[in-house]
């Protein structure tokens, strides 16, 4: 007869027994609901799209009805669970109007990937207007800490949650030409690092993505001719431009139980920047 200190020593352990047949039956997010801002192009598509790959349903949303269609008839093919609705995040009846959507629809929100965010002007900082300004901060930065307040009752309404916020590479190192975005995407490593500190009593957890160059519409404007490129890609000493399905894993990894012991952090994905931040 084994003693039970032997059948300890022997047999893997429940978390790891139960791990073994969980990963055959389910996958990582089965059962959340997600919702992603800015979802119907680029990274927040791909995100999306890995979220609901990984077995969670997401309320697909932006600005404009034919890019939502688009987007929900895209991932409905692929045979994922996804459904739309319209949002400007920067206006706060349509901010309401998301959430009540996802719980009308789906009763609950698990997880919320602040990812929308707007760069109108590209020149030096002191020709930006106070429209412009108010602009980009209000849409990339108040407008997320806005809905993140609207979600967070409803996350604890089932005991807890996962929020992710994208920043950037330019978070860290600004550019002279796109002074109000770089400002944006500064305050938001601030933003996940304070909301972390606030919500983790409520078990939210909340981290952030700085992403280097990815190939979207958003840096097509930074990166649409070759000498720019160039220049960009130098400054900021990323080696490639990184492609929107690079994103999806990490954040969907980010809101799954293996990185329950992880919040606050602000994780740089661009492909290896050099050391030049
Ligand atoms: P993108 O290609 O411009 O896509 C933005 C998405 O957000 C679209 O679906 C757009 O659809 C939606 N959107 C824009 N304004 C919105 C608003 N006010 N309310 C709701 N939805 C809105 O951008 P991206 O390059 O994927 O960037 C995504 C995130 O990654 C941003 O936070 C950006 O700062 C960050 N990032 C990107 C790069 C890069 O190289 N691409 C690098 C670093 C960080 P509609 O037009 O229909 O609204």
């Amino acid at each position: 007869m084994f003693s039970k200190k032997m059948m300890l020593l022997l047999w893997p352990s429940n978390y790891h027994i139960s791990r073994m047949f969980s990963i055959e039956s389910k996958k990582v997010l089965d059962q959340q609901v997600a919702l992603v801002i800015g979802s119907t192009y680029g990274i927040g598509l791909s995100i999306a799209r890995r979220l609901a790959q990984d077995g969670a349903t997401v309320l697909l949303n932006s600005r404009k009805q034919e890019n939502v269609d688009r987007a929900v008839r895209e991932l409905t093919e692929e045979g994922l669970n996804v459904s739309g609705t319209i949002c400007h995040v920067g206006k706060a009846e349509d901010r309401e109007k998301l959430v009540e959507t996802a719980l009308q629809r789906y009763g609950k929100i698990n997880i919320l990937v602040c990812n929308a965010a707007v760069n109108p002007s590209v020149g030096p900082l002191l020709e930006t207007t106070e429209e412009i300004w108010n602009k980009v901060l209000g849409v990339n930065v108040t407008s997320h800490f806005l809905m993140t307040k609207l979600v967070v009752p409803h996350m604890q309404k089932v005991g807890g949650g996962s929020i992710i916020i994208c920043t950037s590479l330019v978070a860290f190192r600004p550019h002279p030409n796109f002074g109000p975005y770089c400002v944006s995407k500064t305050a938001l490593l601030s933003l996940t690092q304070v909301l972390a500190m606030a919500l983790q009593p409520m078990n939210i957890r909340v981290n952030g993505l700085a992403f280097g160059l990815i190939n979207t519409n958003l840096s097509d404007v930074l990166t649409n001719a070759p000498e720019k490129k160039k220049e960009i890609m130098t400054y900021y000493g990323v080696p490639r431009i990184g492609e929107p399905e690079e994103c999806g894993g990490i954040a969907s990894f980010l809101c799954s139980p293996d990185a329950s012991y992880i919040n606050g952090e602000n994780i740089t994905v661009s492909g290896g920047s050099h050391g030049r931040l």
